[in-house]
């Protein structure tokens, strides 16, 4: 049995196949693209990790989470391989080395990491000390983020580019850190902060760097393709930066305007968008030389983005370049932009913080079991009301169709065993009606509660008839949408411990894809069609979504379920954004966290352990008092002890089972 995947490009085998290898769930799930160097799947079918790349060393992932779950990390845990995020950092900076010397660019790189990317203390920390060696520094976006950035950040020649909204305080703060011996950049976003600038380097008599970011006309045709470009909130129009630059000269200050930004939005998919925007910024950077700042950096933002599809297209969840290619095209287009004009080539910036910050982490969960429909023909009872036969009739004449069968077969039509698309059509929008003559008749008394069942459960089986119908026919049939969604409703439905909106909370807020697939039984084919339902009690807990090369699929090619044996998931690539953006919907918390090291001899190292929240905790920040709840259900068991309808040792389990509880983190616990 095929069957036709719903973009209608490939089609998926689905019946158990004995020569199934692990190979074919590394190509089934994009593996052996996204994945590379770090992903990949052993002839075991484990999903392994290799942290360091290329470099050798691995790590067998469901060992891991076996072992880590004996050290009580229980599950939902957020599993954070720091060589990988070293190794990121790594490939960044290596890349714009060689596009430095292929296209004999005269000066460097030297970027920054986002902190909005992913707060966490560990993770900022890390990058910093690994990338003191290219003087890699941090961009901040707010007070607080300014805060980490100053105490993390002591190198003196790393940048700390202060971007994001600047009261007086901000701004002062910054000043007074350049004489701590930081290399604060203040970057004007807005033109009415050139007046706060000059103020308080008037007051504290002396300047901050100073940093112009440009309102570009060229615009992503990303997601954030809308919030950039000459209507953007941030970044100064042409005029406001010519009139910038005569504020900052009339105030002496002219010469501390070291650097040009801009940013067109993060995943830039198209490398043709990133050109236009360099070259536009190119042409800026030398008007403002001419015009006698001195500048010296050109910050060309953040949007390196992430095949998370691995399909290599400019499609949303990919990328139509490499990494190489991005930095060959900064080096190349900027150099063009200068050299020609006699003008000194900038330092180049890049606030990559997706590209940094997306392979390290991998959110593993389990499946606590799952719901099929009830699939089956009900057999027929005596005497059956007019409307169940009708829908029998119905199911009947659907398996007719495609066995090419008298019932499926008109006068005229060719003889071709083929099944029609039209005629489908018209059986499901008969079983459809038939279904709600059933549900009328059952209000009105005429169907029994069983005779209803049996309508429902024969309505499914039209529906099931259909679905396999369908996955007969021939690539490139034009399939109605409706009919296509009828598969997704067939699927099974497989309950996650996992709440979307805390670990994953892009795939519901901006349609974010992420690759997700069993991390064991790969050498076994999934025979099942599913999509995840999530814990809250919420209809969009869901992850419903899946990658598909350059599309997206609604349903995930899973394993039936076995009894007594877990089945965990992966969820890849979400290290960016993800955990800072999850909110507490529904009181989960943060899930547990750990950071391993790979070490000599094919081990690991558990570097730091991040308990996720307790259920205490995530009440507290929602301002209740956990003693008190305790105490007024322990007033309420007295006075239940009181009236009799509780006993003693009832009231005493109670309170214990409250208590563990408030101890517990929010997700299930085995
Ligand atoms: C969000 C943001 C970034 C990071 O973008 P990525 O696409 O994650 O690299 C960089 N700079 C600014 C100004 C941002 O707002």
């Amino acid at each position: 049995m095929v069957l036709a995947n719903p973009s209608g490009t490939t089609a998926v085998p689905i019946t158990s196949n004995d020569s199934w290898s692990a190979s074919d769930s590394a190509a089934l799930y994009g593996l052996d693209r996204w994945g590379e160097p770090y992903f990949s799947v052993s002839p075991r079918g484990h999903v392994m990790v290799q942290p360091r790349g290329e470099r050798g060393g691995a790590l067998d992932l469901v060992e891991l989470v076996k072992e880590l779950q004996g050290r009580d990390l229980t599950l939902p845990l957020l599993i954070r391989f720091d060589d990988i995020l070293e190794d990121r950092l790594e490939r960044l900076h290596t890349a714009f080395e060689r596009a430095i010397a292929q296209y004999g660019y005269a000066g460097r790189y030297q970027g920054v990491f986002p902190v909005k990317c992913n707060q966490q203390r560990h993770v900022v920390e890390q990058l910093v000390e690994t990338g003191r060696r290219w003087h890699f520094g941090l961009e901040a976006g707010s007070k607080a983020e300014l805060l980490i950035a100053l105490s993390l950040l002591e190198d003196p020649e790393a940048l700390l580019i202060c971007n994001g909204y600047k009261d007086h305080r901000y701004i002062e703060t910054a000043i007074l850190a350049r004489r701590l011996g930081r290399k604060p950049v203040v970057v004007i976003e807005q033109a009415d902060e050139v007046e706060r600038i000059i103020a308080a380097s008037r007051d504290l008599g002396g300047a901050p760097l100073i940093g112009i970011r440009a309102k570009l006309s060229s615009r992503s045709t990303g997601r954030w393709g809308s919030s950039v470009g000459e209507r953007a909130k941030f970044g100064l129009s042409i005029p406001d930066l010519l009139a910038t630059v005569e504020a900052l000269r009339q105030a002496d200050l002219l010469d501390d305007l070291r650097l040009l930004h801009f940013h067109i939005g993060s995943q830039i998919n198209d490398i043709a968008v990133l050109k236009d925007a360099l070259q536009e910024a190119g042409q800026i950077y030398g008007e403002l030389t001419r015009l006698g700042a001195p500048m010296g950096y050109l910050d060309v933002g953040g949007g390196l983005g992430i095949d998370y599809d691995g399909s290599r297209t400019a499609s949303a969840a990919s990328t139509n370049y490499s990494l190489q290619n991005y930095a060959n095209d900064v080096v190349a287009t900027v150099r063009e932009c200068c050299e020609p004009h006699g003008i000194a080539v900038p330092t180049l910036v890049s606030e990559s913080g997706r590209a940094i910050a997306s392979h390290f982490s991998v959110l593993v969960f389990d499946v606590l079991g799952a719901g099929a429909l009830p699939g089956g023909v009900p057999e027929p009872a005596a005497g059956e009301p007019l409307i169940l036969r009708n829908l029998r009739d119905t199911q009947a004449a659907i398996v007719a169709n495609g066995s090419g069968g008298a019932a499926g077969r008109e006068a005229g039509d060719t003889p071709a065993a083929a099944p029609s698309v039209e005629r489908l059509q018209e059986a499901w929008n008969d079983a459809l009606k038939f279904k709600d003559d059933a549900l009328a008749a059952f209000r009105l008394g005429y169907l029994s509660l069983p005779e209803r069942a049996r309508a429902e459960q024969l309505t499914w089986a039209c529906c099931q008839a259909i679905a396999s119908q369908l996955e007969t026919m021939p690539a490139g049939t034009a399939i109605p949408e409706e009919l296509k969604a009828l598969a997704s409703a067939l699927a099974g439905t497989y309950y996650a411990n996992l709440s979307v909106f805390r670990s994953a909370p892009d795939t519901w807020a901006i349609d974010q894809l992420f690759p997700v697939l069993p991390i064991h039984r790969l050498e076994e084919q999934p025979t099942r069609l599913g999509s995840f339902a999530d814990l809250t009690c919420d209809s969009d807990g869901k992850l419903a979504r899946f990658i598909d090369r350059g599309h997206s699929k609604p349903l995930l090619e899973l394993h039936p379920l076995r009894d007594g044996e877990p089945y965990w998931i992966g969820l890849f690539l979400a290290g960016a954004y993800q955990e800072v953006m999850g909110n507490l919907h529904n009181l989960f918390g943060s899930t547990n966290a750990v950071h391993i090291r790979l070490a000599d001899g094919g081990s690991y190292r558990v570097d730091h352990v991040v308990r996720g929240d307790t259920n205490a905790e995530v009440l507290q920040a929602m301002e209740h008092d956990p003693a008190q709840l305790l105490e007024r259900l322990r007033l309420a068991s007295e006075a239940a002890i009181g009236r009799g309808s509780l006993a003693i040792s009832d009231a005493r389990r109670l309170m214990a089972h409250l208590k563990a509880s408030l101890e517990q983190t929010t997700y299930l616990e085995g």
